[in-house]
């Protein structure tokens, strides 16, 4: 698919994404003369008499009926993400979760089949081997990245490919072309969560990918203070899941639409810096004695560098990373002794965050599930905000260097 132009109206020349991130899908002139966009408190929307609601329901008009099925304001963002990300339209959902199980749902029947790269969100793991099984939908998994492997896996009842990149929380990175070329091969759509990548850092929908989807909880909003989820794609296979998404009432509210948009501001300078803070610590930490090992798509010693190179134009703010020789005690002494980031789940926000997997997320998992699914003991992820990557720096050094092993 041919990349849409990244315009603006009455602008004839092709704009930046900051421009993009503050103007498109705005109207020039709001409501009230105000230059930010009203956040309409509407459940419900009224006719003016009997014949505008017969005319609405003939001709199709656009506008609001119930809000459940749209608000003004969700609608401006859906405009500006879809442009953000090059597709032809966006659908926001109450959060990252409410998309993927809106898409799911909508595009998989009993008897279908979807295959996962392994190393995906555990709810989304979740939802597909829990519940989707229950309505007769298969889940295969094959490892991360390999296209070989998910090529085998599929048949003719295959009827989605889904992969984040990069993956959470060891940032493997999707070979878009090789994975879009498996879809189109087959026959088979493809799904990429990009939640950790951004529109600023990878391009999905140009590399010919049917659906991307975002937790816009995370850099979209950018200021841990809201969830959301985008799903952008072409018109015709988003339609049915619009449809599903106002019969499921997994929109968004108008408060939360209003914040994103907010959000949405300064995409563009936040992105520069988790990028900066994301490449600067991982630097930082590759050479501390203390850790054994880096995962950062942006680092030369990650097993993904090559893909990274050619397929993202900057790495996030994501960084995992090992103790040497520690247990998961050893490990959280050093997460308890940081000072600036907070210990907590989520990512991409302008605080930076820090945990450790084994105990945020798999605590109660079996230890060979963990294995298996490779949250080691001693692994920490850190998100790294927006703060100066300087006292980052500091801070993480401090850190490591005031605690001890055990
Ligand atoms: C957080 C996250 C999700 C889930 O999104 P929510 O907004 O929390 O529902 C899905 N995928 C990835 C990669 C995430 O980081």
């Amino acid at each position: 698919m041919t990349p849409l132009p990244r315009q603006l109206d009455g602008i004839s020349k092709s704009v930046g994404m900051s421009t993009l991130a503050l103007h498109a899908g705005e109207l020039h002139q709001k409501p009230g003369d105000s230059i930010t966009d009203p956040i309409f408190c509407a459940s419900t929307y009224t006719f003016s008499n009997t014949q505008a609601v017969i005319d609405y329901i003939q001709q199709g008009q656009e506008r609001e009926e119930y809000g459940r099925y749209g608000n003004p304001g969700e609608r401006v963002v859906e405009r500006k993400l879809a442009q953000l990300e090059g597709g032809e339209d966006c659908l926001l959902f109450a959060s990252g979760m409410a998309a993927i199980v809106g898409v799911l749902m909508t595009h998989l029947n009993s008897g279908d089949e979807v295959i996962f790269f392994d190393e995906c969100y555990h709810r989304s793991r979740e939802f597909c081997s829990k519940h989707l099984a229950r309505f007769g939908v298969t889940t295969r998994q094959v490892k991360a990245c390999d296209y070989d492997a998910m090529e085998r896996a599929i048949n003719p009842r295959t009827k989605m490919l889904v992969s984040e990149s990069p993956t959470n929380p060891h940032l493997s990175i999707v070979d878009l072309p090789r994975f879009v070329e498996l879809g189109s091969k087959h026959h088979v759509m493809t799904l990429i969560d990009a939640t950790l990548a951004t529109p600023f850092n990878l391009r999905p929908i140009e590399a010919g990918v049917d659906f991307v989807l975002h937790s816009a909880t995370k850099y979209l909003a950018g200021h841990n203070d809201l969830l959301a989820g985008a799903l952008i794609g072409k018109k015709e296979l988003l339609d049915p899941v619009r449809n599903l998404r106002g019969i499921m009432g997994s929109i968004n509210s108008p408060h939360n639409a209003y914040l994103l948009q907010r959000g949405l501001k300064t995409f563009e300078l936040r992105m520069q810096r988790h990028n900066a803070n994301g490449i600067g610590i991982a630097q930082f930490l590759e050479a501390h004695p203390r850790v054994e090992k880096v995962y950062y798509p942006g680092l030369p010693s990650h097993s993904y560098f090559e893909v990274a190179q050619r397929t993202m134009s900057g790495y996030g703010g994501l960084i995992t990373f090992l103790i040497k020789d520690a247990d998961w005690r050893a490990t959280a002494d050093i997460v308890d002794a940081v000072k600036i980031p907070r210990i907590g789940p989520s990512l991409g926000g302008v605080e930076s965050l820090i945990e450790q997997p084994m105990v945020m997320s798999y605590f109660e998992a079996a230890p060979e599930d963990r294995l298996k699914w490779g949250i080691s003991d001693n692994m920490i992820r850190l998100a790294c905000g927006i703060e100066n990557t300087d006292d980052l720096i500091e801070d993480l050094r401090q850190a490591l260097d005031s605690t001890v092993r055990r």
